[in-house]
C-alpha cells in the first residue's frame, strides 16, 4: 500500500503528540515530535544564557546552531524515541516549565526555524511519516495527503499539562501553567515566521469534550481511508 504524509498541528496541549504516536503505532509509520526539537534548541539556549533571566540574545543562538546537533533515538525500554542534543539525552529536561517558558520564543527565530524544517522534511522525505507541530501542514510538507489540525479550551489543556507535570513529579502551580499555555499560544499564533494557523486543507478536531480513545478511533478510521485512496 502506497505511504502517505500524515501532519497533525495544533495548540499546545491538545494531544496531538498521543494522537500521532498512536497513529503511527498503528500504520507502521515513523513519529516526529517537532515540537521536542524546537525544546531541545531553547534549553541549549537556555544553559548558554541566550534566553531566560539575562534577556535575550538571539545573535548569539543563531552564530550557534551550526553546533548544535539534535537527535531522535529508540529508547527500547519506553519504546519512543528520546530526543538528544549534542549526544546527551534531554528527552525528561526539555519536558520541564522552565523550557516550556522560553521555547516560543526561541521558535519564533527564523534561522533556529530554518535549521529544524530542513532536517524535518529530510526525515519524512521517503513518507510514511506522521509529524507533529505547528506549521507541518503548511511548510514543512504543505502537500501532505492528510492535515489535521487540533483545538480544545485553553483551561481544559492546561489542565492536562498540570496534571502530566505532576505525575513526572515537577512542582508546578495550576496557574503558571494556564500562563505558559496563553503566552505560547499568543506567541504561537501572531509570530512573523510561519506562525500556527490552520491549513486550509486541514480537518479541525476540537477535542475539549471528547476522549483520547475515541478521537484516535475516528482518526485512524479517517486515515486508511486516505491511504486506500493514495
Ligand atoms: O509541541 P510542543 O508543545 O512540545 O512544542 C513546543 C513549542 O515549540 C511550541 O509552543 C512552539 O512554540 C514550538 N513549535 C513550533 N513549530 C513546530 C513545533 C513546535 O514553533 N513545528
Amino acid at each position: 500500500m502506497k505511504k502517505i504524509t500524515i501532519a497533525i498541528d495544533g495548540f499546545s496541549s491538545t494531544g496531538k503528540s498521543t494522537i500521532a504516536k498512536q497513529l503511527a503505532k498503528a500504520l507502521n509509520y515513523v513519529y516526529v515530535d517537532t515540537g521536542a526539537m524546537y525544546r531541545a534548541v531553547a534549553l541549549y539556549a537556555l544553559r548558554k544564557g541566550y534566553v531566560g533571566e539575562n534577556g535575550e540574545n538571539s545573535d548569539g543562538l543563531i552564530a550557534d546552531l551550526p553546533s548544535i546537533s539534535l537527535k531522535f533515538q529508540k529508547n527500547e525500554e519506553t519504546g519512543n524515541a528520546d530526543m538528544f542534543l549534542n549526544g546527551e539525552n534531554v528527552e525528561n529536561e526539555i519536558r520541564t516549565l522552565r523550557v516550556s517558558n522560553v521555547v516560543s520564543t526561541v521558535a519564533a527565530i527564523s534561522e533556529v526555524r530554518q535549521k529544524l524544517v530542513e532536517q524535518q522534511q529530510k526525515m519524512g522525505i521517503e513518507k510514511g511519516v506522521v509529524m507533529d507541530g505547528r506549521d507541518i501542514g503548511t511548510v514543512v510538507f504543505p502537500d501532505a495527503e492528510l492535515k489535521l489540525f487540533m483545538t480544545a479550551s485553553a483551561d481544559k489543556r492546561a489542565i492536562r499539562r498540570y496534571k502530566e507535570l505532576l505525575d513526572k513529579g515537577e512542582d508546578v502551580a495550576y496557574e503558571d501553567v494556564l500562563k505558559n499555555v496563553q503566552e505560547r499560544d499568543h506567541i504561537d499564533t501572531t509570530r512573523e515566521d510561519s506562525p500556527l494557523v490552520k491549513a486550509e486543507d486541514a480537518i479541525e478536531f476540537d477535542n475539549s469534550d471528547m476522549g483520547i480513545d475515541e478521537q484516535f478511533e475516528r482518526i485512524h478510521n479517517y486515515s486508511l481511508r486516505v491511504i486506500e485512496k493514495a
